[in-house]
């Protein structure tokens, strides 16, 4: 059953604030004033100037390990990922979550890594966050595997549910690269700080980092990047739903400059300098 974009919006804890125009018009939210206010001094607000990220690097000796990844197509991603011992994480893992959806998507969402449930179904976002993350695209005419595919910076579940260390992000990454390769996506959004670090190895607050739009490049693969709250950070910080809500409509306007711009990144406003 599927559900009217007011409650898409209620489940976002959004409505009836703000709703989708029609049109390219940006969907500004009437506190953007106030919602400025709270960010991090250095961050210029939500113009989407475009900065420039690099992979993180891996430990050399795990580079070792996964030389053969950059060349392996799908069935074999999902085969290696299986199998993969390269981390600690798979000490405790009931199944590595390689990722779901559309393999050719436009957009490509990236998380942090599998929860209990997750690790339990072997999905990415199945949870209450997984809830959330649904509602989110949904609010944005978008539906997970339908021009969309959902992956993590990390594949096994961190024990706890904590935050994946960095070693464990940099011994994955060349399966998320890999994965980024194979879909060539028009637009990557990354939901919370964890995946910001695996894909842009950007330091700066989440917060500070909103807003920018960031380019992804392996080589002449060029794909912009926004970054955006987890939503299980959603899901304890309520009032940043407004802010995620926000980012959303600047990824959808981002999408459309990319779909009709082709594969060229939208060449207005200028670069910005780390
Ligand atoms: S988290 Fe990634 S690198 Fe670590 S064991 Fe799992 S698949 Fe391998």
């Amino acid at each position: 059953m599927s559900l009217t974009r007011s409650r898409l919006l209620q489940e976002m804890g959004i409505d009836p604030v703000w709703r989708l125009r029609d049109g390219n018009a940006a969907e500004t939210p009437a506190a953007t004033a106030s919602t400025s206010a709270e960010m991090d001094a250095g961050d210029a607000g939500l113009g989407p100037a475009v900065k420039q990220g690099s992979p993180t690097p891996m430990a050399a000796g795990v580079a070792a390990d996964m030389a053969g990844v950059a060349t392996m197509d799908w069935p074999a991603l999902r085969t290696a990922v299986a199998d993969c011992q390269a981390c600690g994480l798979c000490r405790e893992r009931k199944q590595a979550v390689l990722g779901v959806g559309d393999e050719q998507a436009d957009w490509l969402f990236i998380g942090e890594g599998p929860g209990a449930e997750e690790d339990a179904r072997g999905e990415p976002f199945v949870g209450q966050a997984g809830k959330l993350l649904d509602a989110m695209l949904a609010a944005i005419d978008l539906k997970r595997g339908d021009n969309v595919y959902i992956a993590n910076a990390v594949k096994c579940r961190p024990p706890g549910n904590r935050t994946p260390e960095a070693g464990e992000m940099a011994a994955c990454w060349p399966y998320l690269k890999r994965q980024i390769a194979l879909i060539r996506p028009k637009l990557i959004v990354l939901l919370g700080r964890a995946a910001m670090h695996a894909v842009l190895k950007e330091e700066r607050a989440l917060g500070a980092s909103r807003g920018t739009l960031f380019e992804y490049r392996d080589g002449e693969l060029v794909v912009p990047v926004l970054v955006t709250y987890h939503p299980a950070y959603l899901l304890r910080n309520l009032p940043d739903k407004a802010k995620a809500w926000e980012d959303l409509c600047l990824a959808r306007r981002t999408m459309r400059q990319q779909q009709s711009a082709g594969s060229d990144l939208p060449s207005d406003p200028p670069t910005r300098g780390n």
